[in-house]
């Protein structure tokens, strides 16, 4: 039986680091600002700011959620994302995806100040993520699943990484993050999509294979080998009459018969989830952490100055 790689765990970690970031920035009288944005009435949606909002207030955050109704337009919901730009309380911005079928999502995101873009999708993040460049803000899934393997101790470096999806959201940036020159990177990466060939061949030979494709239980016992690595990105709803919400949740992976064959797997819920929530918290204080640095070298220029 593999052994299982708890997120919730990890998380918990994650958040006692931040804790002590957070006094430290608040006793130099910077308190991180969070700041959501929610178009629409999506239940999924709605669900997953409230639940970015109850952790900043955990935390003891700065938190602004906007929810604004269907109808906001382009233009207004650009006027918004300026507003929080100047907004000197909020080093962290989010445009909750996925927005009304009116609204253009690429330019809203271009028009993020990218030293708050804590999702990591404004243009010049994504090529601070190519550059190796750290400071820019990696998007927070991604991230996230950095953090469980390099917290469980499995070896990224050299390792073959066979990552299933490739969106903008997860595996792209997923497999740039993985293959960066540095300690916690340096793998050997192969990303899958709809028109990949020979697919159980390629996953099969994979050291650690992440699945984000959006398809229940997709990757079977055969798609692994004996062994691998096996993290779970996927979240979907699968009809099941036994349950009071008349669904439940599963991954990508068929976590029964995978988690016999593979060496370590995550569940789905209480894998990857919980960290995407906590790697946005990491990211809003590592953009407060900018910000207080930013303002220190201009009091230092302007000190030399005078
Ligand atoms: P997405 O934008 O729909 O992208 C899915 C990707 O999977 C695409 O690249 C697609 O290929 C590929 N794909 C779909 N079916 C495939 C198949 N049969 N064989 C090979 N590749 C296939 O999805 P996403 O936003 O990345 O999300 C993926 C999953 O992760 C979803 O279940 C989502 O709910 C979950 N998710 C979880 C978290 C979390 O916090 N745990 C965060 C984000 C997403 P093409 O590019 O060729 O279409």
């Amino acid at each position: 039986m593999a052994k299982l790689i708890d997120g919730r765990t990890v998380a918990k970690k994650v958040y006692t680091d931040l804790r002590r970031e957070i006094a430290g920035l608040k006793a130099k009288g910077v308190t991180p600002g969070l700041a959501v944005i929610l178009v629409g009435d999506n239940p999924a949606s709605r669900a997953y700011v409230r639940s970015k909002d109850r952790m900043c207030r955990e935390l003891g955050l700065h938190s602004v959620k906007l929810e604004l109704p269907a109808s906001t337009t382009q233009a207004e919901l650009l006027d918004r994302v300026q507003e929080l730009n100047r907004d000197f309380s909020i080093h962290g911005i989010l445009v909750q995806s996925p927005p009304p079928k009116h609204i253009d999502e690429a330019p809203i995101v271009r028009a993020l100040d990218p030293r708050k873009d804590v999702d990591g999708f404004h243009p010049e993040n994504v090529a601070k993520l190519v550059l190796d460049d750290p400071s820019g803000f990696v998007p927070c899934t991604p991230l996230g699943v950095q953090r469980l393997l390099i917290e469980n101790n499995i070896d990224i470096n050299g390792a073959h990484v066979v990552i299933l999806g490739r969106s903008m959201i997860v595996g792209k940036p997923l497999a740039l993050l993985l293959m960066q020159k540095n300690k916690n990177g340096n793998a050997t990466v192969t990303v899958i999509h709809s028109r990949s060939r020979d697919l159980a061949e390629i996953t099969r030979s994979g050291d650690i294979v992440v699945a984000a494709i959006g398809r229940a239980e997709f990757v079977k016992a055969d798609h692994v080998r004996e062994g691998a690595v096996v993290i779970d990105v996927g979240i979907n709803r699968v009809e099941d009459a036994a349950s009071e919400r008349g669904y439940r949740l599963v991954g990508d992976v068929a976590f029964d018969e995978v988690s016999k064959k593979a060496s370590a797997i995550t569940p789905v819920p209480g894998g990857v989830g919980p960290m995407t929530i906590a790697m946005l918290m990491s990211n809003t204080i590592k953009a407060a952490k900018q910000s207080l640095s930013r303002l220190d070298d201009k009091i230092r220029r302007l000190k030399f100055r005078h």
